[in-house]
């Protein structure tokens, strides 16, 4: 069965307030329609995704779906005068994919839960028509300028939602035989005689209208926190010289560390602890040895660059620790500049940094006293959605 979604997403909405339509509205860091977009696109069954979209709208809709999985994805086409028209157009636009069945979505429901999706292709199997409906719970009255008049029995009555899957070719002459504003497309679907089921919607498929409910899609989104936590590893061994460089401080000692850069092994750890919290490689792939330009290089610059990759990409440092393993030189009375040091390259609070010392014992090549070896384990925390 080959599938479409249609995401109807020319409406101007700017009840909301703002000039901005309510479907570009950015929620955790992304627009309304983009959350509508890969509501549909996260499920395997539908092979297109197509929007209709106001004609002035252009410019937001490419923003709007930059770095958005593309294979599945048709250029948008523009919409009409009416909501009616705005979905004629986009089965046109379709047609000539030839879809079995076609899901029409509204753009400002960001988050319809995948069940409901299923749901509604399910019907789809045995019915020509289906949408997803909540029935009604509240108390309904009818009432006139703030007096109430008459009871209404809310038996059997729904609110109803989308996606509202059609078979592609009955709804599609169904849209052209239809004239006049329809509520929905269950109204165009039944206009033209086509059975529609009922199956069950989800709360968390809620429209946006009111700016309360733009506030209610952020809180349900940047409420989220998201933790990755990475770990590093890195020895160097000793070699001539008259200190170390160790977690960004010169450790005077009888004798230096070896290494391409200047052999900081405890901020090399907490570097790929970080490319590690981000499953972004490691130092040796974005700081080659090979390359003359880290000859000496102050070690400083690949945390403070590891850094700025997570704050790019929306994240923040929680928490560092880093782990040194020497007899010698003493960390100890290095300890608070250590921390001070990797607190600014960071840039967050010393609070969340912690420098740790131990021998190996006198075992093995440390408690040789042939080098230092370094853990780091870093947690990075993004508040909200994490982009993909
Ligand atoms: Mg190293």
């Amino acid at each position: 069965m080959r599938t479409a979604a249609l995401i109807v997403a020319a409406g101007r909405g700017h009840r909301l307030g703002g000039d901005t339509p309510k479907q570009y509205c950015a929620v955790a860091g992304r627009a309304v329609l983009r959350h509508a977009i890969e509501a549909m696109l996260a499920e395997p069954a539908i092979g297109l995704v197509l929007a209709v979209i106001h004609p002035v709208d252009g410019p937001l809709y490419d923003a709007a779906i930059t770095g958005a999985p593309g294979d599945r994805l048709l250029p948008p086409v523009a919409g009409g005068a009416t909501r009616g028209a705005s979905v004629l157009n986009g089965l046109e636009a379709l047609a000539p994919h030839a879809p079995d069945v076609v899901l029409i979505h509204d753009a400002a429901r960001p988050f319809v839960p995948g069940p409901v999706i299923g749901a509604v292709l399910d019907a789809l199997a045995t019915a020509p028509a289906a949408f997803p409906a909540l029935p009604i719970i509240d108390a309904l009255w009818r009432g006139a300028e703030g007096v109430v008049e008459a009871p209404v029995a809310r038996a059997g009555l729904y609110r109803a939602q989308t996606p509202q899957g059609f078979r592609f070719l009955d709804i599609l002459a169904a849209h052209r035989a239809f004239s006049g504003e329809a509520a929905d497309d269950v109204e165009v679907a039944r206009a033209a005689g086509l059975e529609v089921r009922l199956v069950p919607g989800d709360e968390e498929a809620f429209k946006i209208t009111t700016p309360a409910d733009l506030a209610r899609a952020r809180e349900r989104r940047e409420g989220r926190v998201d933790i990755r936590t990475g770990n590093g590893f890195d020895v160097h061994r000793f070699g001539p010289g008259d200190h170390v460089m160790l977690c960004g401080v010169a450790v005077p000692h009888e004798h230096g560390l070896v290494g391409h850069s200047d052999a900081d092994v405890g901020l090399h750890a907490l570097t790929d602890a970080i490319f590690g919290a981000l499953a972004e490689g490691d130092i040796g792939q974005w700081f080659p040895p090979s390359d003359p330009q880290w000859k000496g290089a102050a070690s400083h610059i690949f945390v403070k660059h590891a850094a700025r990759i997570v704050r790019a990409a929306g994240g923040r440092i929680a928490n560092a620790d880093v782990t040194l393993i020497c007899e010698v030189p003493k960390i100890g009375p290095h300890r608070e500049a250590m921390v001070a040091a990797m607190a600014d390259m960071l840039a967050v609070a010393p609070e969340r940094i912690s420098v740790k010392a131990t021998t190996n014992e006198k075992l093995g090549f440390l408690g040789r006293e042939e080098g230092i070896a370094a853990f780091a384990t870093v947690s990075v925390v993004y508040q909200g959605e994490v982009p993909q």
